[in-house]
């Protein structure tokens, strides 16, 4: 995908306006909130440095938590703010651009005041580019704008995969509801070799061969789709489950009770949290033969102790893959850092959201604004 780039433009004494992804997590140290995790922040920093050697003034701007279009005080950006003058202390940081109603709603006369005195525009924010916001749509429209590096490598690298991926292709899909992630799923039929679905979604697919899945996740209003998709013979999906009876308390701090083996069939008053040891071994088997793979979404409740395992299989065994690997979506990336894994990846995508509607449909709203700015 042809993005404008910024090596051409002319810097010297211009304001640049940065739109930057710094939702980053915070933790109160010695009685105030300090960024506990930097990575996003150096991320940015080849881009602002590059910036401001060409002589350009640097202001950033970043969404930070939910704050909803109110000014709410915890949501201040002021630690990052004290964080990025420690790594550049030349580049402006504005406050929170969801302090503003008019960034969610896209608000023109919003857009317009973050480009007031502003000559050039750059998106570095990849996780927000699936969103239509004031401060992705708009500036674009305004002045000279430009992709960032990090964003137009993210880019690059997911479109990759889908166009000329080395064979097989390996993809893993899980995540708790198949409502959210049976387009993808569609998409990877056409463009991988092996579809692997995990997670609360599988459960719906696993009910149209007549398993039974007791109390799991499931959703009626998609059990045709799966089964065509099962039936295009492209599709894995786990061969047996492990999980609890009802009412036993499942969640981040565990449980009393010891997880129940419960084979190819989930028994009425159970629910499924996590695959079994047959599908650890086939979907490990999958994956070891992968010379291209893509992983997005959990395939367990894998928060729980008790039901990592499936998850932490499929992060070891994409780990020690020597094919090109990408990671996307907050919960697969929290599970290969908590297994100390986030290295052995070729690519950890940067968004969740934005990774999957990139991958789904091709191209994304922030994406589209760069290409039709009439100065590109
Ligand atoms: P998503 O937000 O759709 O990517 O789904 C991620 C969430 O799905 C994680 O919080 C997982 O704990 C949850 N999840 C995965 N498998 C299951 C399952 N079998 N039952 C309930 N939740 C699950």
């Amino acid at each position: 995908m042809e993005l404008p780039r910024p090596e051409r433009w002319d810097l010297a004494g211009k304001r640049a306006l940065v739109r930057v992804d710094f939702n980053v997590p915070v933790a109160t140290v010695d009685g105030r909130l300090e960024v506990t995790d930097d990575f996003r922040l150096r991320a940015a920093l080849p881009l602002f440095r590059d910036l401001i050697a060409r002589g350009a003034q640097v202001v950033a701007a970043t969404h930070f938590g939910r704050p909803k279009g109110h000014v709410v005080e915890e949501y201040s950006v002021a630690p990052i703010r004290r964080r990025l003058a420690e790594l550049a202390p030349e580049v402006e940081l504005m406050e929170n651009l969801r302090f503003h109603p008019g960034e969610e709603a896209n608000d023109r006369a919003f857009g317009e005041s973050l480009v007031a005195g502003v000559d050039y525009y750059i998106n570095e924010a990849f996780g927000a580019s699936h969103r239509a916001h004031a401060s992705i749509m708009i500036p674009p429209t305004l002045v000279p704008s430009a992709a960032g590096p990090n964003l137009a490598h993210e880019v690059e690298t997911i479109l990759s995969l889908l166009t000329n991926p080395q064979r097989p292709f390996v993809a893993i899909v899980g995540g708790a509801k198949v409502a959210d992630k049976l387009g993808i799923v569609k998409v990877l039929v056409d463009k991988a070799d092996t579809v692997i679905v995990g997670g609360g979604m599988a459960y719906t697919f696993e009910a149209t061969q007549g398993r039974t899945i007791g109390s799991s996740l499931f959703n009626a209003d998609y059990l045709e789709e799966c089964g065509r998709l099962l039936a295009t013979g492209k599709v894995v999906i786990p061969l047996d489950t492990r999980g609890l009876a009802d009412g036993d308390p499942v969640g981040p701090s565990g449980g009393a009770s010891e997880p129940i083996d419960f084979g190819a069939n989930i028994p009425n008053h159970h629910e499924g949290f996590d695959i079994g040891a047959k599908s650890v071994a086939l979907f490990e088997e999958t994956i070891a033969r992968a010379r291209t793979i893509l992983w997005n979404g959990p395939v367990g409740f894998f928060e729980d102790p008790r039901f990592l395992a499936g998850t932490a299989a499929v992060a070891r065994a994409v780990a020690t893959s020597s094919a090109l690997s990408v990671v996307g979506g907050g919960d697969s990336v929290a599970a290969l850092r908590q297994l100390g894994l986030e290295g052995e990846v070729s690519f950890v995508s940067t968004g969740g959201g934005a990774s999957l509607e990139l991958v789904e449909f091709g191209d994304l709203p922030g994406l589209r604004a760069l290409r039709e700015s009439p100065f590109a």
